[in-house]
C-alpha cells in the first residue's frame, strides 16, 4: 500500500538568505521534516544576487550577523566595520556549511505558484521546472528587497549597448575601462557604486531623479581589540540591540532637538558626522516627528554637500529639498559627493533637465546627448511585496493573494495573512523589517514561527491562520503609527511609490523593534491571540473557559 502523503513535508521554506538559512536550522532542530528551496545556486539571498562594485551593508558587521550562536560569532572574524558583499555572502555560506544545511536545500528551484488545499490543510508548491512540492506549512523567506524594479523608460528597448540591472550584476567582471557608462538611480545602490564606476569608466553620466541624503561611512578595519570586546560581551550587546528602536546599537538621543541648546545641537551633529554611519540621524528623538528638527538635520546635511562639491551649481542639484530626511532611506557613502569634482563625471538632474529618451547609443535630454556604452539601472526594487506577489499564491477555496492585496498588503504582525492558513511570512509588511537590523528581525521571526509550530505540534486541527479582525486592527495600528510621523511625506519605496501602479501604503511597522517583539511575545504567551487554530481562537476559548 502506498502512503499518499509520503512526500508531504512538515515545512517548506522559500528562500535561503539570512532568514532561510537560520529558519532551516531552527525548524529542523525543533524536530520538523523541513526543506528550503532556493532560486539561486547558492545561499545568500540579496547578498548572492547583488554583487555590484562598492556593495556593502550599512549596518556594522558585528551587528549584521547571527546572534543565536556563540560558536558562529567566535569562529567568524569580520574584517571591516561595513562588510563588503563578498564577505557577507561567504559568512552566510559559512553558516550554512557549519550547520550542515545544504543537504536540505533544493537549489536552482524557483517557486511560481503556491496553492493551499483548504480540505487537506496543506500547501502544494509548483516550481518553474514543473515539479510539485508539498508541505503542511510554508514559510516565505523571500526577502523584502529581491525583485528588481525595471521602470519603463522611453526608448530603453532601443538601447544597443550593454544594459545591466544592479540586482542582476554579471558574475564575471564587467570591464568598464575606456567606456562611456551611465547610471540611472541615486539611492543606496547608485550612491555606493558611482564613486567606483567613475574611477574605472572613461566617462560616467549619473541620471538623478531625486537626490539622496547621504552620510559618510568612514569604513575601517576592525581591530583585534574590538573583535575581542564583542566576543566577550556578545550576549549583552545583542540583548541591548534587541531592546532598542531599530535593533541596532546606535547612540539614541533621548531628547527632542528643541530641548537642546542650538550650539550643542550642532556640536552633537558634528561629532556624529565624524564618527560616520547613520548615527547622525539618531541624535534627536523627534527627527521623524517634528518638522523643525527634521529641517535642522536636513540643513546640516545639505551644508555638507556644499562643503564637498566644488561647483556650487552641481552641489545645489545634489541637495534634496522635496522630502524630510529619513523618510527615504539615508545612504551611507564613501566619496560619493567628491566624485562630482572629477572631470569625467556628468550629473543629469531630471528635475531641471528633462529626459527625452534612451537611444541606441546614449541618453537624450532636453539639454543634449550623453553617449553611453554601458547603461546601469540602479533603480531599486519592488520592495516588501514584490517577491510574495511574484508567486501566484491561492487557496483551493478561490482566494488569491494578488487580489486580496490589490489595495496594498494586509497582514497580522507581518507574520500571518488572514485567509491563507499555514503560511508564515518573515519580515513581512506590517513588521519592522526594513526599518530594523534585518538579521536581528529574521532571527526573531524564525524563532517565533518555530515556537508556534512547536505549539501546534500534535494538535488535531486543519489550519492556523490570522483572524481577519485581528489583522484589520493591527494594520490600523501600523497606519496610525506611520501617520504620526513624517514618513508619508516622501514618495518612497517604503510606500510602494517607486513602482508604477502599486498601491501606496506605508508598509513597515515603525513602532520600534522593542515594542514589536514584546507584542509578538505577548500574543504567543496568550495562546496566539488573534490567530485561529482550526478556525477557533485559543485565546478566546481560554478566556471563556476561565469565565
Ligand atoms: P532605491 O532606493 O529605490 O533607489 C532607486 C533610484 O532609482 C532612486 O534614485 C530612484 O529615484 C531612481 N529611479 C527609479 N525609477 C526611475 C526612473 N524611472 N527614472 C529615473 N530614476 C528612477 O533603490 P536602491 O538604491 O537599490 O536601494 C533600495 C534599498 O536597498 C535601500 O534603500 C536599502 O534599504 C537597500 N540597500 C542597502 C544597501 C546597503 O546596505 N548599503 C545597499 C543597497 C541597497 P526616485 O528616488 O525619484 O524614486
Amino acid at each position: 500500500m502506498t502512503d499518499e502523503n509520503s512526500d508531504l513535508l512538515d515545512v517548506i521554506i522559500i528562500g535561503t538568505g539570512f532568514a532561510g538559512v537560520y529558519g532551516l536550522h531552527r525548524i529542523r532542530e525543533a524536530g520538523f521534516r523541513v526543506i528550503a528551496v532556493e532560486a539561486g545556486d547558492d545561499v545568500g539571498g540579496c547578498w548572492y544576487w547583488n554583487r555590484y562594485p562598492g556593495l556593502r551593508c550599512d549596518v556594522d558587521s558585528l551587528e549584521y550577523s547571527y546572534a543565536f550562536s556563540e560558536e558562529l560569532q567566535n569562529e567568524w572574524r569580520w574584517s571591516e566595520r561595513y562588510a563588503p558583499q563578498s564577505e557577507i555572502q561567504s559568512y552566510i555560506a559559512f553558516a550554512a556549511d557549519k550547520l550542515d544545511l545544504r543537504k536540505d536545500i533544493q537549489f536552482n528551484t524557483r517557486i511560481s505558484a503556491a496553492t493551499y488545499n483548504n480540505d487537506a490543510g496543506n500547501w502544494s508548491l509548483e516550481t518553474e521546472a514543473g515539479e510539485t512540492l508539498r508541505a503542511r506549512y510554508v514559510v516565505m523567506a523571500t526577502g523584502c528587497l529581491s525583485v528588481p524594479n525595471k521602470p519603463d523608460i522611453p526608448g530603453l528597448d532601443d538601447f544597443g549597448g550593454q544594459l545591466v540591472h544592479s540586482v542582476q550584476w554579471p558574475k564575471e567582471k564587467l570591464d568598464l575601462s575606456g567606456k562611456n557608462v551611465a547610471v540611472i538611480g541615486t539611492g543606496s545602490t547608485g550612491v555606493q557604486m558611482i564613486p567606483l564606476l567613475a574611477k574605472e569608466a572613461k566617462h560616467l553620466t549619473v541620471v538623478q531623479r531625486t537626490p539622496a541624503f547621504c552620510v559618510p561611512a568612514r569604513n575601517q578595519q576592525w581591530s583585534d581589540e574590538r573583535i575581542e570586546f564583542w566576543r566577550q560581551n556578545f550576549r549583552e550587546l545583542r540583548e541591548t540591540a534587541r531592546n532598542s528602536r531599530a535593533g541596532v546599537l546606535h547612540e539614541y538621543g533621548l531628547l527632542p532637538a528643541a530641548a537642546i541648546r542650538p550650539e550643542d545641537q550642532i556640536a552633537d551633529l558634528e561629532r556624529r558626522w565624524i564618527k560616520g554611519g547613520p548615527n547622525v540621524l539618531y541624535g534627536f528623538n523627534d527627527l521623524l516627528m517634528n518638522h523643525d528638527t527634521n529641517e535642522l538635520v536636513s540643513d546640516f546635511l545639505r551644508g555638507k554637500i556644499a562643503d564637498a562639491v566644488d561647483d556650487p551649481e552641481i552641489a545645489k542639484k545634489l541637495m534634496p529639498y522635496e522630502y524630510p530626511v529619513g523618510t527615504k532611506r539615508v545612504c551611507v557613502d564613501t566619496g560619493y559627493y567628491e566624485t562630482y569634482n572629477r572631470d569625467n563625471v556628468s550629473l543629469v538632474d531630471l528635475r531641471s533637465e528633462k529626459l527625452q529618451q534612451i537611444e541606441k547609443d546614449g541618453i537624450r535630454t532636453e539639454e543634449g546627448f550623453y553617449p553611453v556604452d554601458v547603461l546601469i539601472m540602479a533603480t531599486g526594487y519592488d520592495a516588501m511585496t514584490g517577491a510574495l506577489l511574484a508567486i501566484d499564491i491561492r487557496t483551493s477555496e478561490g482566494k488569491s493573494l494578488r487580489t486580496e492585496w490589490g489595495k496594498g498588503p494586509q497582514t497580522y504582525l507581518g507574520l500571518g495573512i488572514a485567509g491563507f492558513p499555514n503560511m508564515f511570512v518573515v519580515t513581512g509588511p506590517g513588521s519592522p523589517s526594513v526599518f530594523s537590523n534585518m538579521v536581528l528581525s529574521v532571527e526573531h521571526d524564525m524563532d517565533w514561527i518555530a515556537n508556534c509550530l512547536d505549539h501546534l505540534r500534535g494538535k488535531d486541527f486543519p489550519s492556523f491562520e490570522a483572524d481577519p479582525n485581528a489583522q484589520e486592527a493591527w494594520m490600523d495600528h501600523v497606519d496610525e503609527v506611520a501617520r504620526g510621523t513624517l514618513l508619508n511625506r516622501a514618495a518612497s519605496w517604503y510606500r510602494g511609490a517607486n513602482i508604477e501602479g502599486k498601491p501606496q501604503k506605508f508598509m513597515p511597522y515603525v513602532g520600534g523593534v522593542n515594542t514589536y517583539q514584546k507584542k509578538c511575545r505577548d500574543i504567543a504567551d496568550n495562546g496566539y491571540e488573534g490567530f485561529l487554530i482550526g478556525g477557533v481562537s485559543e485565546a478566546t476559548s481560554a478566556e471563556q473557559g476561565a469565565g
